[in-house]
């Protein structure tokens, strides 16, 4: 019989915030028993789908999630979608606390006149395509002149991305068809619009030195670039002189699209009869029309309309993870669609505490009825994917791999969890 000190965790989501979790109640709550479920096939959440493909450094905390799935007690039950599979409640009644990692996948609306016209996208909708998200839209020809909306870290992703060439992709996974389609048809102008001024702009100034060593492009700064003397801290400081030397005339720029960095400016309105034509931009005082063939829009993410935390009325809260004693969560599904992945760490552990203190104080009481997977009905016990079973697809993917890249994703669902079970396949993509 389950002891007060052997709860069942199930924490849904697999992505940093889920695998941080565990990681943290399994050193605080010795014995726990913990189900990570996720809708998909595979682990790791954005991980695998947001994180830029030329970044396989970033995506290599993967290894240290590997260790977690060995650990005893720790279980991978993919192919779950809780909310469809399984009611939230259904689970509830199985395991004795249920924590929400479910992230934020909607890409957020941009609020003005023309923002819903067909040719402007996502950053959410651009990765996932770059990522070979199962069943991701196909990312269509962006034209000649693209606009990006942000200058945080996933808008230097997009513009990466634009300004690469095929050298860039080298030991990475990304979706080829996607990016052959692009490379075939490259952008020729990029504008980038940031809201602040280059020193409080949002990037990574590492992410902004990255852009120096690309082969392609030509950079030009404009608009609020700061006031003179220096900024408020040393990382607007390294930020401010990461961005003076991409615009430096004394860099060698041989060729590639113009990129032009538009900074406390913002967008007003999408012009286009029927799609993308232009938008219009104050920058300052000034207002200016920049023709555009395509937008793409990096200024967050909200959940999904069915999302579980939607139908909770739960709005993002960065001080407790607390829904009530029992029922949690963590990662940006608590804090919203901000911080990188270090940050779900932290967050991790503060809400594992609270679970803690809740066990301490007897407002959670482990339930010896409850049994946790092993309560939940035969067809999802059955369904689940096993962290064996993903691995057995992990290795498909990278025994696939085409020259020059280190797996080649399946971006079909059914296709992944059959070949997960062991199943013959036959479809392999991206
Ligand atoms: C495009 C992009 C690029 C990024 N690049 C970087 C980077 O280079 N470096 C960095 O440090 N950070 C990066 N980040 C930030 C980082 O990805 C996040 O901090 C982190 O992924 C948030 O973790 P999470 O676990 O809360 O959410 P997620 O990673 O989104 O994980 C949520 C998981 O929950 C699952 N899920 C959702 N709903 C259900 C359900 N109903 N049932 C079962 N499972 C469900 C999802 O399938 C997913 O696996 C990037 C973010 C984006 C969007």
């Amino acid at each position: 019989m389950p002891s007060l000190s052997h709860p069942h965790i199930a924490i849904v989501g697999s992505g940093p915030a889920g695998c941080y979790l565990a990681t943290a109640l399994v050193r605080a709550v010795p014995g726990c028993e913990i189900t990570l479920f996720d809708r998909l096939a595979s682990p790791y959440g954005l991980v695998r789908y947001g994180v830029a493909a030329d970044h396989q450094h970033t995506k290599a905390i993967t290894r240290q999630f590997e260790r977690l799935f060995a650990q005893p007690g720790v279980r991978f039950a993919g192919d779950i979608a809780i909310g469809h599979d399984v009611a939230l409640d259904e689970l509830e009644a199985a395991f004795d606390a249920v924590v929400l990692a479910t992230g934020l996948t909607a890409d957020r609306a941009l609020p003005v006149p023309g923002g819903d016209l067909p040719g402007v996208l996502g950053s959410g909708a651009v990765t996932r395509a770059l990522n070979a998200f199962p069943g991701a839209a196909p990312l269509p020809p962006l034209g000649s002149d693209v606009v990006i909306v942000g200058a945080g870290n996933v808008a230097l992703d997009l513009l990466r991305f634009l300004v690469k060439d095929r050298s860039g992709y080298a030991s990475s996974d990304v979706a080829d068809p996607v990016l052959d389609a692009y490379l075939a048809d490259p952008v020729r102008r990029v504008t980038v619009l940031s809201r602040s001024d280059a020193a409080r702009s949002k990037g990574d100034p590492q992410m902004i030195k990255e852009l120096t060593t690309l082969p392609r492009a030509r950079y030009s700064a404009h608009g609020a670039l700061g006031a003179p003397g220096a900024p408020a801290d040393d990382r607007a400081a390294a930020r401010a002189a990461a961005f003076a030397e991409l615009v430096s005339p004394d860099r060698e720029t041989p060729g590639g699209p113009e990129v032009r960095f538009l900074f406390g400016a913002a967008p007003e309105r999408i012009l286009g009869d029927g799609r993308v034509s232009a938008v219009q931009i104050r920058v300052g005082a000034e207002r200016e029309l920049v023709p555009a063939t395509a937008v793409l829009t990096a200024i967050g993410f909200d959940p999904e309309p069915d999302d579980l935390l939607a139908q909770l009325c739960a709005a993002p809260s960065p001080r407790t993870g607390r829904l009530r004693p029992g029922l949690y969560r963590t990662g940006w599904a608590k804090r919203g669609p901000s911080g990188a992945i270090p940050e779900n760490r932290a967050c991790a552990k503060s809400v594992a505490e609270e679970i803690v203190a809740d066990l301490a104080d007897g407002s959670l009481v482990p339930d010896p009825a409850k049994h946790g997977f092993a309560g939940l009905p035969a067809r999802v016990r059955e369904r689940a994917i096993s962290f064996a079973q993903w691995s057995t697809l992990d290795a498909h993917e990278r025994a696939t791999a085409g020259p020059e890249r280190v797996r080649r994703k399946v971006t079909d669902h059914a296709d992944m969890a059959a070949i997960a079970r062991g199943a013959a396949h036959t479809r392999t993509s991206a």
